[in-house]
């Protein structure tokens, strides 16, 4: 058995005015060939479950692009076609395959494109015929569209945040596609787009909404009949039309099965949808807050300068209440991506160290996969430690506070730049979490954005429209 692997991974923040080009795609991941399957095997990603259940399978990969960029503003249509047509020659070359699949996002707008992954998965279908399987593993943040659903045969979206079940979603790929080309199973899906723009605050799976329809999910799940139910929370910083709520259930050949079960979460999502709404501390509180507790770490969480969903990831209202507080300045560092989280603070410290910025995933997100941070140097501002890095990265791992000589346990305030994927590590080591309300690209307070072009009315940027969920 011979099964084409692909990866095009993107989350497009569309109101950053940073362009994803080609050189953000070499600073995170750009490959090719058999090296994919050498780099991720073993990790804790799709790319890493595919192949390991792959070759448990005894299947034949025929691996062609793996290429992921952290999240930023519109992909250039020159990356885009790149991998694109990269991919669609080495499909051609392939000789005769008998599946499918590909890891990708479900937020990637390029440029001149609302739907990165339905284009993708449309040519692809263009190639391969009708009679080859599909099957896509997609982000919780995809938001799900008409074209991936009309042209791939299984969608599989990943279904924790924090994204602890990656790998877990390329092995099930992997043996669903196996299923659909020995013909024991026949996908057959539903699907429901209910007006809702959940921001990223309360989108986690731990509690809250997601958990609610998750915990719905599983037991639809438990049927036989029923092969995956995704629910897409959605990646509500990409201004076009099919951004917000995606539900997707696919059963063993039963349609009215199929609608019957959308439906339902359709309802529920609906009808609980103003748990959605998340507000977060002001900077000058929450410092306050956290200078005062006791115990040690308290995480401050910077909600909205989340590099995972395009933010800047060089914010500095929050270092500067925390200078103010107690430091003097003088050089001057972030707020250089964009003027949208802070401007840049003058700043009097030390270096503490200066490192390559390679570092290995230790938590339960990519667990094994090398990262790369770039030139990185910490830098000590009487007692607040900087850690300066080059490529934009979530702080999603104590990892990555620990490879440049800091113990985050021994810290008092631990400042990271994540929205909900840092509670996985972090959880277990904080005495306490403050979200924090500061400005940025990834703010959970969809006020504060212009869209234009999403489909409205859509809840909560119309919080009290009147939708009858079928
Ligand atoms: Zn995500």
């Amino acid at each position: 058995m011979r099964l084409f692997l692909a990866m095009l991974s993107h989350e497009t923040n569309t109101f950053s005015n940073v362009p994803t080009d080609r050189a953000q795609f070499e600073a995170r991941d750009l490959r090719y060939g058999g090296e994919i399957v050498e780099t991720y095997r073993g990790t804790g990603t799709c790319l890493g479950g595919m192949i390991g259940a792959a070759e448990r399978l005894g299947a034949t990969l025929v691996p062609s692009v793996a290429a992921t960029a952290s999240p930023a503003g519109r992909v250039t249509r020159d990356i885009y076609e790149h991998v694109k047509q990269r991919m669609l020659a080495d499909l051609q070359a392939a000789g005769r395959l008998d599946g499918v699949l590909l890891d990708l996002h479900g937020a990637m707008v390029p440029e001149g494109l609302d739907d990165g992954e339905g284009d993708i998965i449309a040519a692809v279908r263009r190639v391969v015929g009708p009679a080859v399987p599909i099957a896509v593993t997609l982000d919780f943040h995809g938001n799900l569209g008409r074209d991936m659903i009309a042209h791939a045969d299984l969608l599989h979206g990943y279904k924790t945040y924090p994204h602890v079940d990656m790998a877990e979603r390329g092995v099930e790929a992997t043996e669903r596609l196996v299923q659909v080309i020995d013909r024991r199973i026949r996908p057959t899906a539903a699907w429901r787009k209910p007006p809702i723009l959940p921001p990223l605050g309360n989108q986690g799976t731990a509690r809250g909404p997601m958990r609610r329809l998750y915990d719905l999910a599983d037991t639809m799940e438990k049927d036989p009949k029923v092969i995956s139910v995704s629910i897409f929370a959605g990646f509500p910083y990409a201004d076009i039309p099919d951004a917000g709520l995606g539900i997707y259930v696919v059963t063993d050949d039963d349609q009215a099965l199929a609608e019957r079960l959308a439906s339902d979460l359709c309802r529920m999502a609906w009808e609980h949808r103003r748990e959605f709404v998340h507000t977060a501390r002001p900077v000058k509180d929450a410092v306050a807050r956290a200078l005062a507790a006791e115990g040690r770490p308290i995480v401050l969480a910077d909600m909205a300068d989340n590099t995972g969903g395009g933010a800047a990831g060089d914010g500095t209202e929050i270092l500067r209440e925390l200078l103010r507080m107690g430091a003097r300045v003088t050089l001057e560092i972030g707020g250089k991506v964009d003027d949208r989280h802070g401007a840049p603070l003058r700043v009097t410290g030390t270096v503490r160290t200066l490192s390559d910025g390679r570092f290995v995933h230790r938590g339960p997100m990519m667990t094994g996969l090398p990262g790369r941070l770039g030139a990185t140097a910490v830098l000590d501002i009487d007692d607040v430690k900087v850690i300066l890095i080059t490529y934009r990265w979530q702080t999603l791992d104590p990892e990555m506070i620990r490879f440049v000589g800091i113990d985050p346990l021994a810290e008092k305030i631990l400042v990271v730049k994540s929205t909900i994927h840092y509670r996985a590590a972090f959880e277990p080591i904080a005495k306490e979490i403050i979200e924090v309300d500061a400005p940025g690209l990834s703010s959970s307070n969809l006020a504060r954005f212009d869209f234009r072009r999403i489909r409205r009315p859509i809840f909560p940027l119309d919080p009290d429209l009147v939708y009858e969920a079928e």
